[in-house]
């Protein structure tokens, strides 16, 4: 019998059960089944644990973390460490005596905090960084703020573009090794692409630019989605959105593989932080953990082929990022819950127009894409677990009308 790759159509039915329980478990989802929310990639919906746990907090133990002594304050307190420890061992942690996680608001934040607060102190007069083009802009613009600042201070330190080539959905090791040389001090990644939904395949960085150059990883697509171990992709940051992954907006995190490293927002605890949405994103990792990420990455992929194969066989649409292959072969990039795709005579704001007449709620517009100023013609349908076959059928119905 071949080997079964994970997203692979039987999924559907082995999994159909198990689904069916935890999307009876997101009261926003289930509150209108005309409607079919095909924008988690935006922002994720709440399982009711979550929205439980952030209730229970602020009714009974919410105060100011790290400042005061009465019990409410040493609970919340004692909350914002049980949060970080949670973390550590959800992303596999190997050292967390070694680690720092720091809260932030979400990947935007946290990516701009690796470059304005720590990369500064490693570069000198000379060194290379590369970074993604064509990947989330919040994984460009801080890099290359951060190079425009030490220019300004007599340092001159030049952005390698590493690309995500198109053929296949991740990125060419061999690019980068003919970019990673002496004076290469850093490489900034994505986990997930947002618009391809493709696995970066980053630990693959790691075998190019040896042990000694930090790697730090957008994961605002990948947490939750895809299995993620600090161990095995070797990477010293992991930076995402909590609310992405099922927790509330204005959560989210930076894990330091070397707690010494950054000094984050300088002052540091002296700014009050997002305890609601610090306990909110404890409460999804848990979630997550028991659902089973390998388990919610099998069906969002496995959707997320359905829907390919299926726009595949209707003329007008073309899928972007189509060098992505669904052939059963080992070296497949399969895409994680997202596709993005575009009718040859249909603007992308229509198309979402006329989705959303039919109950469907995509995101249609630019994708924040680096280097891609219109996405003339596109859309995008991200996938949870939440999301079913038949919706993806429904809409697949509705497309194949669009003449
Ligand atoms: N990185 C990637 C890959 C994303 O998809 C996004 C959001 O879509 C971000 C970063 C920014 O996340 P946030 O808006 O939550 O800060």
């Amino acid at each position: 019998r071949p080997r079964r790759l994970p997203g692979d159509a039987a999924d559907l039915v082995e999994l159909r059960p198990w689904q069916e329980a935890l999307r009876a478990q997101f009261p926003q989802i289930t509150a209108d089944e005309s409607l079919a929310y095909l924008d988690s990639a935006a922002t994720s919906q709440k399982p009711r644990q979550v929205l439980d746990a952030v209730q229970r907090y602020l009714t009974t133990t919410n105060a100011n973390a790290g400042r005061g002594s009465y019990p409410w304050a040493n609970e919340t307190t004692a909350l914002v460490g049980r949060t970080a420890d949670r973390l550590r061992r959800f992303l596999g942690d190997p050292d967390p005596g070694r680690s720092g996680v720091h809260f932030v608001s979400g990947a935007t934040e946290g990516l701009r905090a690796v470059a304005r607060d720590w990369l500064p102190g490693l570069l000198r007069d000379g060194d290379e960084i590369v970074v993604p083009f064509g990947d989330h802009q919040a994984n460009l613009v801080p890099w290359r703020e951060t190079v425009d600042l030490l220019a300004r201070e007599g340092r001159h330190v030049r952005l390698r573009p590493l690309p995500c080539q198109a053929s296949s959905g991740d990125y060419d090791p061999a690019a980068l090794a003919r970019m990673v040389g002496a004076r290469t001090r850093f490489v900034a990644a994505t986990h997930v692409h947002h618009v391809y939904g493709g696995d970066m395949n980053v630990h693959r960085i790691r075998e190019v630019v040896g042990p000694r150059v930090p790697i730090c990883l957008d994961a605002a697509q990948g947490i939750g989605h895809l299995p993620l171990s600090v161990a095995e992709l070797d990477v010293d940051f992991v930076v995402f959105s909590g609310h992405k992954a099922l927790a509330l907006p204005g959560s989210g995190a930076v894990w330091a593989r070397n707690a010494r490293g950054p000094v984050f927002r300088p002052g540091g605890w002296s700014g009050t932080q997002n305890t609601a949405g610090i306990v909110s994103l404890g409460a999804a990792l848990d979630w997550l953990e028991a659902a089973g990420v390998r388990r919610v990455s099998r069906w969002t992929t496995a959707l997320a082929a359905r829907l390919t194969e299926g726009l595949r066989r209707l003329a007008p649409y073309e899928v972007l990022g189509c060098g992505l292959s669904l052939a059963a072969d080992s070296a497949v990039q399969r895409r994680v819950g997202i596709v993005t795709f575009r009718h040859r005579d249909i603007g992308s704001d229509d198309l979402g127009f006329i989705l959303y007449s039919h109950g469907f709620m995509v995101r249609a517009d630019s994708l924040c894409q680096a280097g891609v100023d219109e996405r003339e013609g596109s859309v995008r349908v991200s996938l949870h677990v939440y999301n079913t076959p038949g919706e993806v059928d429904r809409l697949l119905a509705v497309l194949a009308t669009l003449r």
